[in-house]
């Protein structure tokens, strides 16, 4: 027998995907989690991934998927580990092959090397954190360190939170590395010494830069001479460390993330602990380097939402919209807050003092969603009374808007033109930057199984639904579900009435018998159906379609009412005003809801 294998996986193991998956069974997996009860062939019971009262979590056993009618998450046993266990899908596949004893592929020599070094390195790390901190807080070399703290009014408390060091100077580290036996060449490799054996970090103050599991990575470290003109250093990258893949305070801030429903994004390191210090404890601090795609996929593990916190200066705000805009490629939600009267969030919070969370929450509130953020600094400094001035910011607003994931584009378009006053045309999309096709046409982007139809056939969302179900009316089960007749186009309400009034008389069957009932027209569409159906007459597809047309139909609502809202502020009705953005935004959110969850 093989001897069990618990490292990761190479990344070109679909093999072990595949493997484990036969041999895992997703119904126990789920009941690790859930209480399920079996209904006909099916498991039912309350979604881990949203609150809820009333069971609307589905798993099916023959096809190994789940899927929840509530929050419409769905996926396969990887997923659900994924999202239960916020892990990633290697993260998945180790603790599903773990639990199903499959043995993950065998590495290669020199990925076993590879694999022992981090390991090493990663101990050596964990070491040299313990022993900074005790250098800090113990020994008399650490006083530098401890008034520099002082200086920043960091407490004992939170620092040993955040495990806080000092590096003495001389070969202070080195020397208690060989007292204990251990190898100085890990040391020099995990960018700890140097190659005289000198600390690297020599006097410094030393901050962890820990993974969302509280293991040290690297550090990051801040001089407490006044002559010395590098005041932060960082580690080199490593094996175990590589530049924007780590979070800064993720493991302190994960639960608290999870709890508010959104994390607070910080610069600086002494940000994030000045914030925990004031409670504000679901903040973290993007480390190291601006704003990272694999950071933010990091981030997305834990939420949708993610508060920037950038300086007010012109770097932070051209960084803040960057990072707002790589958030909106992943599917997060932004807000941007600016501190005011304070260089950075740490300075702000400790002039508030005692008064440092309530003065938070109050900036928090007013911060505006990462897209008005960008919106008032294109418009920043112009005269919107001045025809030339809207026309440059007009520019600059289809420029800030051609930016975002197509999907919100004609959303944003309309609130840019409410917001500024100006008429449609100045804000349309420039034909390079029009990207979306025909809102009402199928278009191949995010519709499984509908890659196949073609924009140019004009075949529209709705007629594609009608069609599937006349070739597969089971699938009203689902669809009716999801969407109500009124959510439909005019022209298709009226068969998909009747249709759906046929299945639930006379079931899979009754069309046929009742047909001949019909106008002349609709029994044309059915009949073309039956003859040459649509690609693909899963019923996933005609969820999604369903789907599909509810978000149609909700971003018309939405526009309809921003006209309204117009009509509503010129006549100066403030209660009717008030009424309107409420729905507004309660509708624009569950759009972004529905995007996001498609
Ligand atoms: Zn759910």
């Amino acid at each position: 027998m093989a001897a069990h294998n618990r490292s990761v996986p190479t990344p070109a193991s679909d093999d072990a995907f595949a493997e484990v998956k036969a041999k895992v069974d997703l119904v126990k997996i789920v009941q690790e989690y859930v209480r399920l009860t079996k209904r006909n062939k099916d498991f039912w019971g309350l979604c881990p991934f949203h609150q809820e009262d009333s069971p609307s979590f589905h798993v099916n056993p023959q096809r190994q998927s789940w899927y929840c009618f509530g929050c419409e998450r769905k996926g396969d046993v990887f997923t659900f580990v994924e999202l239960v266990e916020k892990t990633d899908k290697r993260g998945a596949l180790q603790l599903l092959a773990e639990r199903a004893g499959v043995e993950l592929k065998k590495l290669s020599p020199e990925q076993k090397e590879r694999a022992d070094s981090r390991r090493r390195l990663l101990a050596m790390l964990k070491l040299a954190a313990q022993y900074y901190e005790y250098v800090l807080w113990s020994t008399p070399a650490g006083e530098k360190g401890r008034r520099l703290l002082a200086e920043r009014e960091v407490d004992e408390a939170i620092a040993r939170r955040f495990q806080l060091g000092y590096s003495p100077a001389g070969l202070g580290f080195a020397e208690y590395l060989r007292a204990k036996k251990r190898s100085l060449a890990d040391a020099q490799d995990a960018g700890l010494l140097r190659r005289d054996g000198n600390d690297f970090f020599a006097e410094r103050l030393v901050i962890p830069i820990r993974d969302e599991r509280g293991q040290p990575l690297a550090f990051t470290a801040r001089t407490v001479r006044t002559d010395e003109q590098r005041k932060y250093i960082n580690s080199p990258e490593t094996p175990a460390y590589v530049k924007g893949r780590v979070i800064f305070g993720l493991d302190l801030a994960r639960d608290e993330i999870a709890r508010r429903g959104h994390a607070v994004l910080m610069e600086g390191q002494f940000d994030v602990i000045a914030a925990h210090k004031a409670g504000i404890q679901n903040t973290v601090a993007s480390s190291g380097t601006a704003l990272t795609d694999d950071q933010v996929r990091l981030l997305k593990r834990f939420t949708d939402e993610v508060l920037l916190v950038f300086d007010a200066d012109r770097a932070g705000r051209q960084a803040a919209q960057k990072a707002v805009l790589l958030a909106a490629a992943h599917q997060m939600r932004t807000r941007v807050a600016t501190v005011t009267g304070a260089k950075d969030p740490d300075e702000f919070l400790r002039a508030a003092g005692a008064d440092a969370a309530k003065q938070w929450e109050e900036l928090a509130a007013k911060a505006p969603t990462g897209f008005e953020f960008g919106m008032e600094d294109a418009a920043a400094g112009l005269n919107l009374s001045n025809a030339n001035h809207v026309e440059l910011a007009a520019r600059r607003l289809r420029e800030w808007i051609a930016q975002f994931p197509a999907t919100l584009q004609e959303d944003y378009r309309e609130r840019a033109k409410r917001w500024m006053g100006v008429s449609g045309h100045l804000l349309a999309a420039e034909p390079d930057e029009r990207r979306s096709m025909s809102r009402q046409a199928v278009s191949g982007a995010g519709m499984n199984g509908l890659e196949s139809v073609q924009a140019g056939k004009k075949v529209t969302v709705g007629r594609y639904l009608l069609q599937l179900l006349a070739v597969r009316p089971v699938a009203f089960d689902r669809v009716r579900t999801k969407i109500t007749p009124d959510e439909l186009d005019e022209e298709d309400r009226g068969i998909y009435i009747r249709m759906l009034e046929t299945y639930e008389r006379g079931g899979a069957s009754g069309l046929e018998m009742e047909m001949a009932g019909y106008p002349a027209e609709e029994q044309d569409l059915i009949r073309r159906a039956w003859a040459a159906p649509p690609p693909n007459v899963d019923e996933e597809v005609a969820v999604e379609l369903a789907e599909r047309i509810r978000l149609d139909h909700m971003r018309g609502r939405h526009s309809g009412i921003i006209r309204e809202l117009s009509e509503a502020e010129r006549g100066k009705d403030a209660e009717r005003v008030a009424r309107l953005e409420a729905e507004a935004r309660e509708l624009f959110r569950a759009i972004i809801d529905m995007e996001r969850r498609g």
